[in-house]
C-alpha cells in the first residue's frame, strides 16, 4: 500500500482528529472535513458535553500518539463518586481500592483542540472546517460536501473514506438508504434526556465543592452529576425523564417549577447554583441513545469509526474512551494487514465490534446503577467489600468497574463477562443469610473467585447450548 494514498476523514471531533493524527504519523495523505467552524477560533461548546471522564483506554491512545503528558496537564483526577443524599449528607465511594486508579475530568474543547493542533503539525494532514458531508457514494469512494459559508457543493474522492462524524453519521445513513447490501442498524433512545447546568467558581477562582470527585445526586428515577473544570467551575448534568414522574423535562416549564424541583430534590446543589434558572432555560435538552450497526465497512472503500459506528449512553464514561481505543485497535490491525484495506476493515470490525457491543450494554446497566443502586445499602456494602478486596489483594481482584475502566489490557467484553459474574457472586453472598461475609478477607476472596468461576462456567455452557 503506497503511503501516498489519500484518506478522507469525515468529522474532526475527538475520534476523527485522533485518527487524522495517527494516520498522519504513519505517513498517509489525510484530508479531514468538519461541518462546524474551527473550535480553536469560535466558541461552539453549547449543547455538547463540556467535560468528559477520561480514563485508561483513552490514555492508551494518547500514549500511542505521544500525547500522554500534554493530556495529563488538562486533567483533573476524580478518585471516586461523592454521593449527595436528599438531606445534604455526603459520602465518598472510591472507584478503586488501588490508589493509582482514578478517572479524570477533561474539557472536550481543550482535548479536541490539542488533537487538531498535533494533527496539523504533519504536512500530510489537512483539516477543512465549515464543510458538511451530505452523502457518501461508497461504491465510488466519493463524498458530497457543502461549504457552509459559500453554500457551494463539491465532491471529493479518495482511496478510502473513514466516517468519524458522530452518532448521526452521514456515511451510516448512506449505507442504510443505499440498500446495496444487507445493513443492520438499531437506534434505541432512553426515555431520559439530559441538560447541562453549571456551578460557577468561587470569586477567588476556587472550587465551591470538593474538586477531585465526580459528584452524584442519585434520586432513583433521575439524577444530577457534576464534573470539575480547570477554571474552578463544575459542569452539572441533569438526567431526567422527558415525560414520566412528578417532575420531568416536559413539565419543568416555568422558573417556579424548576426552583421547586431543585429545592425539593437537590437543595444542597441549588445553594451552589444561583445561575440555575438562567442555565436551565438557555441550555438545550438533548436525547440519549444507543446505536448499533453492521457491517461498519463497505468492501475496502469506506469505514465507520467512533460514535458513527457505536454511539452509547454516557453512564460508564466510556464513549470517547472507546472511540479513542478504536484508533489503537485499528492501528494494530494496520500493522498486521497494511496493503489490503478490505482485510484491514474486515479484521478491524471482527476484532472490535464484540467489545463495543459490550460497552453499549454496560453503559445502560450503569445508568440504573448511578441513578438508583448507588444509594442502596446492599450495593454500598458490595462496593465496600470490593474496595477492601482490591486494597488487600491488588493483583488478584478487580471489580467490574475497575476491569472496564482501568484494565486497558483486556477488551470490554471480557471485562463485562467477568465483572457480571463477580457481581452475581458477591450479591449472592451478601444476600445469603447462611454465608458469613465478615472477617477473613482471604477466605472471602477465595469464595468470590470460586463462585465467579462457577458462574462463568454456567454461562459458557448456556452459550454453547444456544
Ligand atoms: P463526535 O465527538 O460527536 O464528533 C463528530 C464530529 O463530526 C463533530 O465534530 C461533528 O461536528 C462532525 N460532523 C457531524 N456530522 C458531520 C457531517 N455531516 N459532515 C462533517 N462533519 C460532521 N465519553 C466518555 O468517554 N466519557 C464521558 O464522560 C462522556 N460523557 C458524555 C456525556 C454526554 C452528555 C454525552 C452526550 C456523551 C458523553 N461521552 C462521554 C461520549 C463522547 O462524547 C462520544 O463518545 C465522543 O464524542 C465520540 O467521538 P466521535 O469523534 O466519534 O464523535
Amino acid at each position: 500500500m503506497s503511503k501516498q494514498q489519500n484518506i478522507l476523514i469525515i468529522g474532526a471531533g475527538l475520534c476523527g482528529s485522533l485518527l487524522a493524527l495517527r494516520l498522519g504519523q504513519r505517513g498517509f495523505n489525510v484530508s479531514v472535513y468538519e461541518m462546524r467552524p474551527d473550535l480553536r477560533k469560535v466558541d461552539i461548546s453549547a449543547g455538547r458535553s463540556i467535560n468528559l471522564a477520561f480514563s485508561n483506554r483513552g490514555n492508551k491512545a494518547m500514549k500511542l500518539v505521544g500525547l500522554e503528558d500534554k493530556v495529563k496537564s488538562l486533567c483533573i483526577p476524580m478518585h471516586g463518586r461523592m454521593i449527595h443524599d436528599e438531606h445534604g449528607n455526603t459520602f465518598q465511594s472510591n472507584y478503586s481500592g488501588r490508589d493509582h486508579e482514578y478517572i479524570n475530568s477533561i474539557s472536550r474543547g481543550d482535548l479536541n483542540a490539542l488533537l487538531l493542533n498535533e494533527a496539523e503539525t504533519h504536512k500530510n494532514v489537512n483539516i477543512y472546517f465549515n464543510k458538511k458531508c451530505k452523502s457518501v457514494n461508497f461504491e465510488k469512494t466519493t463524498a458530497l460536501f457543502q461549504d457552509y459559508e459559500t453554500k457551494d457543493e463539491f465532491v471529493e474522492d479518495a482511496d478510502i473514506i473513514i466516517a468519524t462524524d458522530g452518532a448521526g453519521s452521514t456515511l451510516r445513513k448512506s449505507y442504510y438508504l443505499g440498500k446495496k447490501f444487507l445493513f443492520s442498524f438499531s437506534q434505541e433512545y432512553l426515555t431520559h434526556g439530559y441538560k447541562e447546568l453549571s456551578i460557577l467558581p468561587k470569586e477567588n477562582g476556587g472550587f465551591k465543592v470538593h474538586k477531585n470527585v465526580l459528584h452524584i445526586w442519585p434520586r432513583g428515577s433521575f439524577m444530577l452529576i457534576a464534573l470539575p473544570n480547570l477554571d474552578g467551575s463544575f459542569t452539572v448534568t441533569l438526567f431526567l425523564s422527558y415525560d414520566e414522574g412528578e417532575y420531568n423535562f416536559n413539565n419543568l416549564t416555568t422558573e417556579e417549577r424548576v426552583l421547586e424541583f431543585f429545592r425539593k430534590e437537590f437543595p444542597d446543589a441549588l445553594a451552589l447554583m444561583p445561575n440555575l434558572v438562567e442555565d436551565f432555560f438557555e441550555n438545550p435538552t438533548a436525547p440519549l441513545g444507543t446505536v448499533k450497526c453492521s457491517p461498519w465497512h463497505y468492501k475496502g472503500n469506506t469505514l465507520l469509526m467512533g460514535d458513527a459506528a457505536h454511539a452509547i449512553v454516557p453512564f460508564y464514561g466510556q464513549g470517547m474512551n472507546a472511540s479513542f481505543e478504536d484508533v489503537v485497535v485499528f492501528d494494530n490491525v494496520l500493522d498486521q494487514h497494511e496493503g489490503n484495506w478490505e482485510t484491514v476493515f474486515r479484521e478491524y470490525e471482527k476484532t472490535r465490534k464484540i467489545d463495543t457491543d459490550a460497552i453499549a450494554d454496560l453503559a445502560i446497566d450503569n445508568f440504573h446503577e448511578m441513578k438508583d443502586h448507588v444509594a442502596n445499602p446492599i450495593f454500598q456494602e458490595k462496593r465496600k467489600l470490593e474496595m477492601a478486596l482490591e486494597k488487600e489483594f491488588p493483583d488478584e481482584y478487580s471489580s467490574k468497574y475497575s476491569l472496564v475502566t482501568f484494565n486497558e489490557n483486556i477488551g470490554y467484553r471480557e471485562a463485562m463477562l467477568k465483572g457480571r459474574a463477580q457481581d452475581k457472586a458477591i450479591l449472592n453472598m451478601l444476600t445469603d443469610k447462611d454465608i458469613e461475609v465478615k472477617g477473613d478477607l482471604k477466605r472471602i476472596l477465595d469464595k468470590v473467585k470460586q463462585e465467579t468461576e462457577a458462574i462463568l462456567e454456567d454461562d459458557r455452557i448456556a452459550g454453547l447450548k444456544h
